[in-house]
């Protein structure tokens, strides 16, 4: 919905609204918050607010810390579990350097740019689905998490209504009032997962919503005394959470990813896209699964990709192309787990996607059988290749990626290795009780 300022004070003042975030993402895909009273409106309204960059994760250093925030109008919504004081509303916001230029090392500002160049091509939209996934935790007295699951059901169980199912009923109200259109919402294969599918949208709405939609999860759950967590691996030895991508472009005549003429009515550009998303896919998993967890994930059993191959028929490869053609004529990424911040995935798919299409790359033959009865001779007679299996190898294959790096720009990739680097040299220190039972008594 497009809103002027005179709408926004209007309805603010019609709703009792007492409180403005001023919303935005770090470098990590985190939600940060500037909250200002009321009063404060007519000052965000006119780009006046100021915030200390150098307090964010991967912005900037001490000396140059004075940023703007310029809310995106459009974004304006009513929180609908307000205060006793009266309600919160929110404004996402770009983040502005005090010379008026787009701060660059503001992961929506880099998407923007990255659809604008989009646009240049001769595109109108990226139209992005996401499939997130979470587990609920109960929490202890002291309102802690625990690894407790609150339910024993599984997919699309029809289990005694429980603890689990009351909640992401509440969270699909939630955010049905919040004007998601919610296609799908299920248990999902582990005990204590589940899934909510919401419509798709272009790009920057889709990374906004992907962005409120944890928000709400996180704050409904905690309603029910329940823990909501969108770590890839709680478990192991069970499912961990994804958040499949479908992704199409559309120009002014509709899907370009249809043609009903087509090799299995896609068009060209469509395996050009795939075949950009294929050749980068390995410098894409640093920025799809940008945690150490998120390779806990990616191993074979478990319903994650491991390797690097497509499928139109089935469901277990990296890239699927689902059976829906018109409108809903899509790519389906199912590495990306909701750990990777949005803007930044989103801005790296397009880039690889549109590299395919300008050097009209093609697309590997799909691959129909199953990858994991492969051995290691069919693998490689099918040039099948494997995706990173640790954040380290990610990194090394995103350094050596120039669309990728490009698809950031030089603050955003530079700030991304450094934080990325510091986590895995955390990490690999280390020792871990796995080992311990491995070696202690052996050696
Ligand atoms: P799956 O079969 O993988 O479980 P779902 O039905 O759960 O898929 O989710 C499909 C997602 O794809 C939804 O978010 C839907 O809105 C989205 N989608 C449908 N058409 C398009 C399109 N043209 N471009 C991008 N996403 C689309
Ligand atoms: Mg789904
Ligand atoms: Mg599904
Ligand atoms: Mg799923
Ligand atoms: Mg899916």
């Amino acid at each position: 919905k497009n809103y002027t300022k005179d709408e926004i004070r209007k309805i603010a003042q019609d709703e009792n609204v007492q409180f403005l975030r001023l919303m935005f993402t770090d470098i990590s895909g985190v939600i940060k918050n500037v909250e200002v009273p009321v009063d404060q409106l007519d000052k965000v309204l006119d780009n006046k607010v100021m915030f200390d960059g150098s307090s964010i994760d991967g912005f900037v250093r001490i000396e140059e810390s004075d940023m703007y925030l310029y809310p995106d109008l459009n974004t304006w919504m009513i929180f609908p579990w307000g205060s006793e004081h009266g309600k919160v509303a929110r404004l996402i916001c770009r983040i502005y350097n005090t010379d008026g230029t787009p701060f660059s090392g503001d992961p929506r500002n880099n998407l923007i740019r990255v659809l604008d160049e989009m646009r240049a091509a001769g595109y109108t939209d990226f139209n992005i689905g996401p499939e997130p996934e979470f587990f609920l935790f109960k929490l202890d007295d002291k309102g802690e998490p625990t690894l407790q699951l609150n339910d024993k059901g599984s997919y699309f169980d029809f289990a005694p209504v429980d603890l689990g199912e009351n909640c992401r009923r509440d969270i699909v109200l939630e955010l049905e009032n919040m004007g998601f259109e919610v296609e799908a919402s299920h248990h999902e294969v582990a005990p204590g997962q589940h899934e909510i599918d919401f419509k798709y949208a272009d790009a920057l709405a889709a990374a906004d919503d992907i962005q409120t939609f944890k928000l709400v999860v996180k704050i409904v759950a905690r309603k029910h005394g329940l823990h909501a967590t969108f770590m890839p691996k709680p478990l192991d030895g069970i499912n961990g959470s994804g958040m499949h991508m479908n992704m199409s472009l559309f120009h002014d005549k509709g899907n370009a990813f249809c043609d009903n003429k087509g090799e299995m009515q896609l068009s060209t550009e469509a395996y050009y896209f795939l075949a950009g998303l294929l050749n980068h896919a390995r410098g894409l998993t640093a920025i799809a699964n940008p945690t150490v967890n998120s390779y806990k994930r990616l191993v074979p059993g478990f319903e994650a990709p491991v390797y690097v191959a497509w499928s139109g028929k089935n469901r277990s490869p990296l890239v699927r192309i689902p059976a829906a053609r018109g409108l809903s004529t899509r790519l389906e990424l199912r590495s990306v787990d909701p750990t990777a911040n949005p803007y930044l995935v989103i801005a790296a798919m397009l880039e690889a996607g549109l590299d395919g299409v300008r050097n009209k790359i093609e697309p590997r033959p799909a691959v129909d059988r199953n990858i994991y009865r492969m051995d290691e001779d069919e693998l490689k007679a099918n040039h099948i290749t494997d995706l990173p299996s640790t954040l380290h190898n990610a990194l090394k294959d995103l350094q050596k990626d120039d669309v990728l790096r490009a698809s950031l720009g030089t603050h955003l990739y530079q700030s991304f290795m450094e934080s990325k680097r510091l986590e895995w040299a955390s990490y690999r220190q280390v020792v871990s009780q796995w080992e311990r039972d491995q070696y202690l008594e052996l050696y």
